[in-house]
């Protein structure tokens, strides 16, 4: 609460975030150019969603059967530790020192990074921002553009302190610093992680989308590979990709399409040049089952990360990622929050917003995300989480509102005169509060049928 106070005073802040935010909104509007009928596209992807995750078990199968069958291996992981302990006992057995590790949320989600850390292995971040992040010691602010909220010249600033680089090096050579530092690692990791954008029921494979390369590297270089994914981010068929892959580019960095897209369906075989010795893929719940019991709640499922809906928050845009204090920020990670952490200590999260819907708009897969705010807010009700005096306000407020002789009485002297001693204090302090003219709606409607 203090946190978010302060950052939507914060005008440097707000002033980097409408920079990035309003390129980001510029590129969408190109890139959707590319869709003849982008509403169609965004029934067809919502369609096959649906039915993905309406038959999740049987494509979850299907995949595992399919990779299994080519010698991956496949980890079910109920929760965030079973996954940790997973990811520790592989690079036990392959004495890991070093791990690389592309964009991945979830690992994000089961604190991978310092459970390897404690257990002595270094891990190092290989996409651009991440690297940044981890050099900052920060958790991404954004599920696309992890340091979105940094400007050039912080960056730069951070590579001298960090790395010792000159301090008017440009960004096109922040980047070359780093690249070397990364090849490097890339040839001493014995174990190489990444996130997995989609599974693919039908040929058991997954697919990695970036810009970098840097996850290709991630796969190819290390003997191990690990690909960490929740369970929803499966598609019934490979088929379905010439769909995906555009909407989720579109919507995630306005590109007609992400500029590394690769399907890996298994490890190095005997005739390939590269690619790990074993592959293994850990299909995460960490709550997500409960999602999916729940029939509403449960197209929040559909997601595919692309960001848009925080792109486009009012709210996002003033306190940044980092106030959510979740993985998962904005929109998205204020609905999905409360199902995977609990309502109770993340029930704020859906009262965190103005509900104008822009989320809902622009969601590529047409998730209702302000109506599973409001149905999260309903949620936190029926479960009495609600604090004894916001329920007396409410009551008070139905009543009046239900009865034209309450709603009439006192002036609005009197009105203004409540609202400022008893509701200011609960109303937030830079909130202007509402002001009643001096005469009520009956008077005034009086008035006016006397004038005519
Ligand atoms: S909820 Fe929709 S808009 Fe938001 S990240 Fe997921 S797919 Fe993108």
């Amino acid at each position: 609460m203090k946190q978010s106070l302060e950052k939507s005073k914060d005008l440097a802040h707000r002033q980097k975030m409408n920079h990035a935010l309003k390129q980001s909104d510029d590129a969408f509007e190109k890139g959707k150019g590319q869709f003849s009928d982008l509403e169609l596209a965004r029934d067809w992807a919502n369609a096959i969603k649906r039915d993905a995750i309406m038959q999740l078990d049987t494509y979850l199968c299907e995949f595992e059967r399919k990779f299994t069958s080519r010698g991956g291996k496949v980890i079910w992981a109920q929760t965030a530790d079973q996954a940790v302990e997973a990811v520790k006992a592989i690079c036990s057995r392959h004495r890991a020192k070093t791990v690389v590790k592309s964009k991945s949320m979830v690992s994000e989600e089961i604190r991978l990074n310092q459970a390897l850390k404690d257990g002595g292995v270094e891990v190092v971040e290989t996409d651009l921002g991440e690297y940044i992040q981890q050099l900052a010691d920060e958790a991404p602010y954004h599920i696309v553009a992890p340091s979105l909220h940094k400007s050039k010249e912080e960056v730069a600033q951070l590579f001298v302190d960090k790395l010792g680089t000159e301090p008017e090096l440009r960004p096109d050579q922040l980047t070359q610093v780093a690249r070397k530092v990364l090849r490097k690692k890339f040839r001493e990791a014995e174990v190489g992680i990444t996130g997995v954008n989609f599974l693919l029921a039908d040929i058991g494979g997954m697919v990695l989308t970036e810009n970098e390369g840097n996850g290709r590297l991630t796969t190819g270089f290390p003997k191990v590979h690990i690909a960490l994914t929740g369970i929803e981010k499966i598609l019934p068929s490979v088929h379905q990709l010439s769909l995906f892959l555009p909407l989720l580019a579109t919507h995630a960095s306005g590109q007609h399409i992400t500029v590394y897209n690769a399907i890996l369906t298994g490890p190095r075989k005997a005739d390939e040049a590269d690619g790990p010795e074993e592959m293994y893929i850990i299909l995460l719940d960490n709550g997500r089952t409960n999602i999916l019991a729940d029939p509403t709640a449960r197209e929040s499922l559909y997601c595919i990360r692309c960001g848009a809906c925080l792109n486009v928050c009012p709210v996002y845009k003033n306190i940044g990622g980092h106030t959510y204090d979740t993985t998962y920020s904005g929109p998205i990670g204020s609905v999905i929050t409360p199902h995977l952490n609990g309502l109770k200590d993340n029930k704020h999260l859906s009262y965190a917003s103005s509900l104008c819907g822009s989320c809902t708009e622009v969601c590529p897969v047409r998730i209702p995300l302000h109506n599973l705010l409001l149905y999260n807010r309903q949620q936190s009700v029926a479960a009495g989480y609600n604090s004894g005096m916001e329920k007396v306000m409410f009551l008070t407020w139905k009543k009046m509102m239900l009865n034209r002789k309450l709603m009439n009485a006192g002036s609005g002297d009197v009105k203004n005169w409540v609202f400022k001693v008893f509701v200011s204090k609960i109303w937030g302090k830079d909130r202007e509060l509402p002001m009643f003219p001096k005469k009520n709606f009956s008077q005034q409607w009086k008035a006016r049928r006397q004038q005519k």
